[in-house]
């Protein structure tokens, strides 16, 4: 068991309440991957001291400069791939493979922030009076309060860090307390890598110890936080306060529709990778199976089989297709969605109960889990349950299908199966989702694109891509005026 520290200013620090909790592994509650601080708002205040003191300098190094040493994060990072892997799939069980993915996506979001740092474009256009020139760019804003979920331990915090330190912030990193180990793996290459020392800073601790502090501490001038809609409404509301600049990537209800022309096979690979991938512990997971009639039967027959044949286990164990739940209180909330379920009037396919069989025994596992006669106002239709349950609802057109995966708070990401071209541009514009995948699932981001969602996923911004780069940025207008005499806009040139 090892023992993480806060890192502030470079240095490992225990906490000021002198307290710490413990990272076990889901798959094996025995297991103890390592102990951490408990922080409070005096951990929180000294980190953003550390960081507002670096501003200065950082501010004015070259921005392709701070994207060289993102890259060689990005090489680090290659070099330990597996070794972080393996401690990922320990503290929060998805399987290896997708902790291998969760890594790659790190690396591959360092080489883009690496050459955005080549980029980070103004503009520049013609003035409306002679000799004068206007242009606009790019500014740091100040220190950034990160606080990230649990499912992307790795991908997550560096979607939002890496562009905050090409764009000449600082940070102040809070990591989910379920997903510690990851985090401070990350910091500790962020300094090797070159950051300076002062620049980047993390605080480990709860939500209410060290998340509301960041949230409110009058030196963050800027939020990037993803986690669930409930926690984002209390940061918008708080952070809003005092105008902070927020992105809120927050909750979904994905939903994939099969249309009665599409390849039944390809579909099928979709959703169950959709659904069951994470052990349905995705913002962007599959909870719903939006089905045309006409093959319904064909489909179901089909998508039983497979679900029940997932191998449920220790993700260490390559042949493993579903990991465990996060922990016992997430177990619970997929157990109670089920009751609901089933209470609502649901049918239960398959799944809907523990997986206690050998080694799942020591953890939190549950069996993917499907439901029929769904309709698209039930419960377990429209609120996220994340975890391995799928409701499946019967449609017999495409403006029905819409209409059913339209009918939720939520607009994240979203996916329709057709062979029909005509279809899949409809589905692409009424769809009301950030993100559609024509023929694929509904998960699968690649890191150069836009990530977020309409409704309430989010607050307007989105991650990944070039746009996040405008999020961490603050945009400087500069007007040069090379006439020698008072140019008055408006008036002199009408
Ligand atoms: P969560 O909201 O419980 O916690 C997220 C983070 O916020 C954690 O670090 C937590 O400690 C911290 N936190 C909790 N309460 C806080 C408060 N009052 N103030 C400040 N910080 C606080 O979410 P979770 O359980 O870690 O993650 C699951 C949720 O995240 C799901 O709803 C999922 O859809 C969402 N998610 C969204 C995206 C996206 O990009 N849209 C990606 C991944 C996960």
């Amino acid at each position: 068991m090892d023992k993480y520290y806060n890192v502030i200013g470079g240095e490992r620090r225990e906490s000021s309440t002198g307290e710490r909790f413990e990272n076990r592994n889901p798959a094996n509650w025995d297991e103890v991957i390592g102990t951490f601080p408990r922080s409070n708002e005096e951990d929180v205040n000294t980190a953003v001291e550390s960081a507002r003191s670096a501003f200065n300098n950082w501010r004015l190094v070259p921005a392709p400069k701070r994207g060289e040493i993102i890259k060689k994060v990005g090489d680090i990072l290659s070099g330990r791939k597996e070794e972080i892997a393996r401690l990922m799939t320990r503290e929060m069980g998805k399987v290896l493979d997708e902790t291998r993915g969760d890594v790659q996506e790190g690396i591959d979001t360092a080489y883009y922030a690496a050459s955005e740092g080549r980029r980070l474009f103004g503009h520049n256009a013609p003035s409306e009076l002679p000799n004068k020139m206007n242009i606009s760019f790019r500014q740091p804003i100040g220190v950034a309060g990160i606080i990230s979920p649990w499912n992307f331990p790795m991908a997550i915090p560096t979607w939002k860090i890496f562009p905050a330190l090409v764009c000449g912030n600082c940070v102040v990193f809070k990591p989910a307390s379920d997903t510690p180990a990851t985090a401070a793996v990350f910091v500790d290459i962020l300094l090797e890598a070159g950051i300076p020392p002062k620049v980047v800073n993390i605080v480990h601790g709860t939500g209410n110890g060290v998340g509301i502090p960041i949230v409110n501490h009058p030196d963050i001038n800027i939020i990037s936080f993803t986690g669930s809609s409930k926690v984002g409404k209390t940061i918008a509301e708080a952070g809003g306060r005092q105008l902070k600049r927020i992105s809120l990537e927050l909750g979904g209800k994905n939903a994939q529709i099969v249309m009665d022309d599409a390849y039944i096979d390809l579909a099928l690979d979709g959703v169950l990778w959709g659904a069951f991938g994470t052990t349905g512990q995705r913002c962007t997971a599959t909870s719903r199976l939006i089905l045309h009639e006409a093959i319904y039967d064909e489909f179901m027959d089909k998508l039983l089989k497979r679900t029940q044949a997932l191998k449920l286990g220790n993700g260490l164990n390559e042949e493993v297709q579903v990991g465990p739940l996060i922990n016992e209180g997430q177990r619970n909330v997929v157990e109670k969605y089920v009751e609901i379920g089933k209470k609502e009037g649901a049918k239960i396919l398959c799944g809907g109960e523990h997986e206690t069989d050998g080694e799942c025994a020591k953890g939190f596992f549950y069996k993917p889990t499907i439901f029929g006669d769904v309709t698209p106002g039930m419960t377990i239709a429209q609120e996220e349950i994340f975890g391995p349950v799928l409701s499946v609802i019967k449609i017999n057109s495409l403006d029905e299908a819409i209409s059913a995966l339209n009918d939720s708070i939520y607009g994240l990401s979203s996916s329709i199966y057709t062979q029909d071209v005509n279809a899949a541009f409809r589905a692409m514009r009424d769809i009301e989702a950030g993100i559609t995948y024509i023929n694929g699932p509904t998960i699968g981001a690649e890191c150069h694109m836009p990530f977020g969602g309409v409704k309430e996923t989010g607050n307007g911004h989105r991650e990944g891509g070039w746009e996040v780069y405008e999020f961490f940025s603050e945009t400087k207008t500069v007007y040069v005026d090379f006439s020698g005499k008072l140019q008055r806009a408006q008036i002199d040139n009408r």
